[in-house]
């Protein structure tokens, strides 16, 4: 990172438990993000600074929205629809084998064809009990991987011919390669593999040039990196240890708003740190590729 790279601002002090699941709605320009111990699906609205709360009675892993305004949620129990004016859930699919007593949904986005891609963990973390679907149009549910830890990270390249994904606890961004028109992955291999310095990698999201920007847990960082040579090749200091997602937002998608979270450190980190959980704002050097919208 260049010494004239600028800090990162607090869009929102939000003091979230687990922040997660940024993603910017350019169709009401606004940031949706959730806090997934505290049951929140949220919208920031970075030109009024008001931050409205969605209130579940369940652990939310994620939200993304659907072309005609309304939201899907990946919560504990499987991936449900939400009224964004009632907060009510409604059709809720739960895979099968998928146990809501040891596991919950986490991290997922949709594909350029409006599928929602989400993956799932165990409630005490144990490996290898998560698994990766995705659900398609017509409300087909799919799984995809199983055996995976903390599933998180998910992103495509331009052209949809691959798809990047990270199981957290592997220190991995992995790629496949992506079928849009099927829906279905083959090929996994490594992309980009981190220290125990970098932290652990979380959500990410993708910029213009095909470059992955990764939110590392316990790295007080966003890394920027090229899945094609797995370099790092920039990073971004946040004044929080936990920090777990990214989003390209704003009218020229060139701000990267970044989540943060305090579950997980210390009351003595916490004095240290009394930014995290924290909503950040970071002027980017380049712009983000738009997210997709789950096709209603
Ligand atoms: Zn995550």
């Amino acid at each position: 990172m260049s010494p004239h790279a600028p800090h990162p601002e607090i869009a929102l002090a939000a003091c979230a438990t687990l922040g997660e699941g940024a993603l910017w709605d350019h169709h009401t320009a606004t940031l949706l993000w959730v806090d997934i111990l505290e049951k929140r699906v949220m919208r920031f609205d970075p030109r009024t600074g008001r931050n409205q709360v969605l209130q579940l009675d369940t652990l939310v892993g994620t939200v993304v929205p659907t072309e005609r305004g309304a939201l899907l949620v990946a919560v504990r129990e499987g991936l449900a629809r939400l009224d964004p004016s009632t907060g009510q859930l409604s059709g809720l699919v739960t895979p099968p084998g998928h146990d809501p007593q040891k596991v919950r949904f986490n991290d997922g986005k949709c594909d350029a064809l409006g599928r929602l891609w989400a993956g799932s963990m165990a409630l005490d973390e144990s490996p290898g009990q998560g698994a990766l679907y995705s659900l398609d149009v017509s409300g087909t549910l799919q799984q995809h991987l199983s055996r995976v830890s903390i599933s998180n990270g998910l992103a495509w390249n331009a052209d949809s011919t691959r798809m990047y994904y990270v199981d957290t606890p592997r220190r991995i961004v992995d790629a496949f390669d992506f079928d849009l028109a099927s829906g279905q992955i083959s090929g996994r291999r490594t992309a980009i593999e981190f220290t125990p310095a970098d932290g652990y990698p979380d959500g990410m999201t993708i910029d213009v040039e095909g470059l992955l920007w990764v939110a590392m847990w316990g790295g007080s960082a966003v890394l920027r990196c090229d899945p094609s040579s797995g370099r790092i090749l920039e990073r971004v200091a946040f004044p929080a240890s936990h920090i777990t997602s990214c989003a390209f937002g704003g009218p020229n998608r060139d701000t990267l708003y970044v989540t943060s979270a305090r579950v997980g450190l210390s009351e003595e980190k916490l004095a240290r740190e009394p930014h995290a959980g924290a909503l950040f704002a970071w002027p980017a050097p380049v712009a983000g590729v738009p997210a997709r919208y789950f096709r209603d």
